[in-house]
């Protein structure tokens, strides 16, 4: 820390983001990214783009709204377009925590979200998962302040029902219910179908998972056309060229492309459910997943043990340290090649030890 650096950051504790290793070649399932490469299309658009290059994007990605509002059933002026659902994400703590609304979440989920609460220096209350590690909606509906939650949830995979969610909406009609929905092609309801009854919903998507534009950074906010209005507030004070005009064309490309879209969801669902037998097979316990990831442990190692040693073999999967869940490892779906490659690497290391 230089002597220069506000007080006011002096305790912060940045994220962590996934390992990205540039020196070897690894078989990568560690960041929740898609195993395919962003459609086609995609990439020519953004070449075609690159020749506007010298003019700003449009502030108010007016194209992408359209196209997302007919393809979600909302109007556009309910949806904000950001780099990456992480920028919404933190232009929501921003706009509706303080001191008298404390962000409100799961001991267990997104780790970003308590780095979003320091950075914009509002309280933040951790509500614990129940023992089979699903979330308390009993406890998030009683607590005070503005809910956080990703649904389905991470690193845990497990999703939570509609009506779940509409209990927490309807707990207090004066405060925010963020869904954040980065995982919920993969096999969860969307909360879409609620906004008309919820004024205090907002929701967030990510086009880095399923869309596989992680690399491009996009995703998007969506809610009544007055909380776009506080985020715009926000965003047009702090950043409102926050979208490059590559990225908003391939949103749009990839946005027109349905079949690869729905084409990949179906194989990673596949291979998901693969994945999860073999695991089990092995001895595994594996959470419910409704996402691109597995959350699984062994009886027969520890988590971080088992972590380093994938690693050691090429293979990169996720392991966090809280007490909870430290005996677990959360792996992406890759490929179903890279999970035959993954189950080799883990059979070599299992048999090792009995
Ligand atoms: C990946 C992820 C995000 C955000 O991803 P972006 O790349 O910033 O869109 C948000 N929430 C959860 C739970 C995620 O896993």
């Amino acid at each position: 820390m230089s002597r220069y650096f506000s007080s006011r950051f002096s305790g912060l504790t940045p994220y962590v983001p996934g390992e990205q290793p540039q020196d070897q070649q690894y078989i990568k399932l560690n960041t929740n990214e898609s195993p395919y490469p962003p459609s086609p299309a995609a990439v020519e658009w953004a070449t075609a783009h690159t020749r506007s290059l010298n003019l700003y994007s449009d502030p108010e990605c007016r194209e992408l709204r359209e196209a997302l509002g007919q393809s979600l059933g909302v109007e556009p002026d309910q949806i904000m377009v950001t780099n990456g659902s992480d920028e919404v994400l933190n232009f929501a703590f921003m706009a509706f925590c303080d001191n008298e609304n404390p962000a409100v979440f799961p001991d267990i989920t997104y780790g970003f979200y308590p780095v979003f609460a320091q950075v914009n220096r509002v309280p933040y209350v951790e509500i614990p998962l129940k023992e089979d590690f699903t979330v308390d909606t009993d406890a998030l509906c009683a607590a005070e302040g503005t809910i956080f939650l990703a649904n389905p949830n991470a690193p845990t995979g497990i999703l939570l029902g509609l009506d779940e969610i509409a209990r927490m909406a309807a707990s207090r009609p004066d405060r925010v219910v963020v869904v954040d929905e980065a995982y919920i092609d993969f096999g969860g309801e969307s909360a879409l179908k609620l906004l008309d009854r919820y004024d205090n919903l907002l929701i967030t998507r990510t086009f880095s998972k399923l869309r596989a534009l992680a690399g491009g950074r996009l995703g998007y906010g969506v809610g009544s056309p007055a909380l776009m209005q506080d985020l715009n507030t926000l965003r047009y004070s702090t950043n409102p060229y926050n979208v490059n005009s590559m990225t908003l064309s391939m949103g749009l490309a990839i946005l027109r492309d349905k079949e690869t879209v729905l084409h990949n969801r179906d194989s990673i669902i596949r291979v998901r459910e693969e994945t999860e037998a073999e695991l089990k097979k092995r001895g595994f316990l594996v959470l419910p997943s409704s996402t691109n990831f597995v959350f699984a442990r062994t009886p027969a190692m520890d988590g971080a043990s088992l972590y380093q040693a994938l690693k050691a073999k090429g293979v990169l999967v996720r392991h966090f340290t809280p007490e909870r869940i430290r005996d677990f490892n959360r792996i992406t779906i890759g490929t179903r090649e890279q999970m035959q490659a993954f189950f080799r690497v883990l059979d070599e290391i299992l048999g090792g030890r009995s």
